[in-house]
């Protein structure tokens, strides 16, 4: 039987997206994206979804970064074998670009539960024999290239994808877009429900809009106008060619650009944002729309360490399939806890050790932070006022540090130089360690053993972000700005710590920095390194808040069943 035949009787949820992360042996993602895409699969076969994903398969990867001794970071290609881990499928479709057919097959993956559920994950690949080079190239890296090869891939994922699925045999009864990178797929679907009118004196008769409407749900991610994938209608016109009327399509994506997000939200029914505050963000970006918000979550069982696993199993069995029994953390006595997170900071700091030669130790309090270096997220706020950190804090805290910048993102890697440069200028005061190439791996070592997550972008810009879930589930604590989640997650002195103001107020645009600093410094001088020394139960009793009341909602067993009743079969 071949591998996709127990998918073909009864119909889908098409989930597409432009980067998946479910392991670090399959590195076609960059970042939060993709291990939302990633835990909404996995969580998807737990609970027994009938859903099917679709992506690109990347045989260069993201990158694979190293750094070299002045901080600067190198990328390398993250080669890897497709054929090794997953399996080839026969059928191939094809579409149009720049007037060649390009050949596309695909690569399928099976996410497997222990509770039996199945989700196949369609890698789509250009890289054949019947291809030019310059074809074959399309699938090689992930958010590489420029305007033109990003259309290409867009087409390859919407239009190829969608026809990929039809030669599969799939039946589909909703199509997902996760962010608006797959959108032309509305395109394809137009084009199989198109009206068969003759003589028709207005061509836009032609196209169902609402039946494609009623078929797609659409997640925006992105809280800036300037985030979203726009292209020229040149470029259009020569990639696409006559595929889709420009008259048409400059109707639903955009009169001026081609914008990515506005066909998307054009051809859906259903459209969220991933937090509360970012789906009205969204709404006032779009009004005239309606937008929902469903706030994101991380997949329990990939996002607990070891230790914490044992503990839950003990004392909350059945917590990977129902994190609503979080909810009895209690149920854990406080030194079996905090044993716990021994054991996880243990694991971390000796790592650290291994690569570094830092001698950072387990008592001290530990503070981590890890995820793209884009600069919104502002890596380097911290230092902003070296001498007062000192007084606060020095031989008092360590800091972890991880991720990367995209190869185009100057100022992020500069990011990454002044962490470099801070480390050194600080070692034996302050010890701060970066651990190079961040992974899935990595992001679980970290956010299990440092005893603090720290988080300060610039509001609103963390749509949602999902870094802290994970502390959560392991008990770390979060100190963060008021932003995306943490908005809904955060009870001060219970499950963490704020940053800044009130999410409510005003985004104070040129002073953010400086008020957010200050409140960072204040914070952690009166309240955080007070209660790690001396008052321990307190801080425990924080952790089980974290566990009880954040990873008990922010994950996406219960962000599934809301998109289940709110856009799949509502
Ligand atoms: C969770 C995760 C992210 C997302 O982190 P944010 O803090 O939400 O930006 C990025 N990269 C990896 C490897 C992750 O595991």
């Amino acid at each position: 039987m071949s591998i996709l035949e127990k998918h073909t009787n009864g119909s889908k949820i098409a989930y597409f997206s432009m980067e998946i992360g479910l392991r670090d042996e399959i590195p076609t993602f960059s970042g939060g994206l993709g291990i939302l895409a990633g835990d909404t699969i996995k969580s998807s076969a737990d609970l027994n979804l009938p859903l099917v994903a679709v992506t690109l398969i990347y045989h260069k990867g993201y990158f694979k970064q190293d750094i070299d001794d002045q901080g600067r970071q190198i990328e390398l290609a993250a080669q890897w074998a497709p054929s090794e881990i997953m399996t080839t499928l026969p059928e191939k479709v094809d579409v149009i670009i720049e007037d060649r057919t390009v050949y596309i097959q695909a690569l399928v993956y099976a996410v497997i539960s222990p509770r039996g559920g199945e989700i196949p994950v369609i890698f789509l690949d250009t890289n054949l024999p019947e291809n030019s080079e310059e074809d074959r190239a399309l699938t090689d890296h992930l958010y590489g290239g420029d305007d033109s090869y990003r259309i290409k891939q867009e087409v390859i994922l919407g239009i190829g994808g969608v026809r990929m699925l039809r030669k599969l045999g799939l039946q589909i009864k909703k199509y997902h877009m996760n962010e608006g990178h797959a959108a032309f797929l509305t395109l394809e679907l137009l084009h199989q429900f198109k009206n068969d009118l003759k003589d028709v004196w207005d061509e836009s008769f032609m196209w169902n809009f609402e039946t494609v409407k009623e078929l797609c749900v659409f997640t925006t991610h992105t809280p800036v106008e300037a985030g979203h994938d726009k292209f020229s209608y040149d470029l259009y016109r020569r990639v696409i060619g006559d595929y889709f009327p420009e008259k048409v399509i400059r109707g639903i994506a955009g009169e001026e650009n081609l914008n990515m997000t506005l066909l998307a939200l054009n051809l859906s029914n259903d459209v969220n944002g991933v937090a509360k505050k970012h789906g009205e963000v969204s709404q006032n970006m779009f009004p005239g729309y309606k937008i929902n918000s469903i706030t994101n979550g991380v997949h329990s069982y990939t996002w607990t360490c070891d230790s914490f696993k044992r503990l839950f199993d003990k004392y909350l069995p059945g917590w990977a399939n129902e994190p609503e029994l979080f909810v009895r953390i209690d149920m854990v006595p406080p030194a079996e806890l905090w044993n716990a997170h021994l054991e996880a900071k243990k694991i971390l700091i000796d790592y650290v050790n291994s690569i570094h030669d830092l001698n950072m130790d387990y008592e001290t309090l530990t503070i981590g932070f890890a995820r793209r270096f884009a600069t919104y997220k502002r890596a380097s706020l911290l230092f902003t006022d070296i001498e007062r950190l000192e007084k606060i804090a020095s031989g008092k805290i360590q800091l972890i540090y991880a991720g990367k910048a995209h190869p185009k993102d100057e100022g992020g890697k500069k990011l990454i130089e002044d962490i470099f440069s801070y480390s050194q200028k600080l070692k034996g005061r302050i010890n701060i360690a970066f651990i190079d190439n961040y992974n899935m791996e990595t992001a679980l070592k970290m956010v299990s053993g440092v005893d603090i997550w720290l988080n300060n972008p610039v509001r609103p810009l963390e749509a949602s972000g999902t870094s802290g879930m994970k502390a959560a589930h392991n008990g770390v604590l979060n100190f963060s700005v008021l932003d995306g989640w943490w908005i809904e997650g955060h009870i001060e002195g219970e499950t963490g710590w704020s940053i800044g103001p009130e999410s409510t107020e005003a985004v104070p645009d040129e002073n953010a920095d400086a008020i957010d600093t200050s409140d960072l410094y204040k914070k952690l001088e009166e309240v955080i390194i007070p209660t790690f020394y001396q008052d321990r139960d307190k801080w425990i009793s924080m952790m089980k808040s974290a566990i009880g009341k954040n990873a008990y909602y922010f994950n996406t067993h219960r962000m599934m069943r809301r998109y289940v009743t709110e856009a799949y079969i509502r």
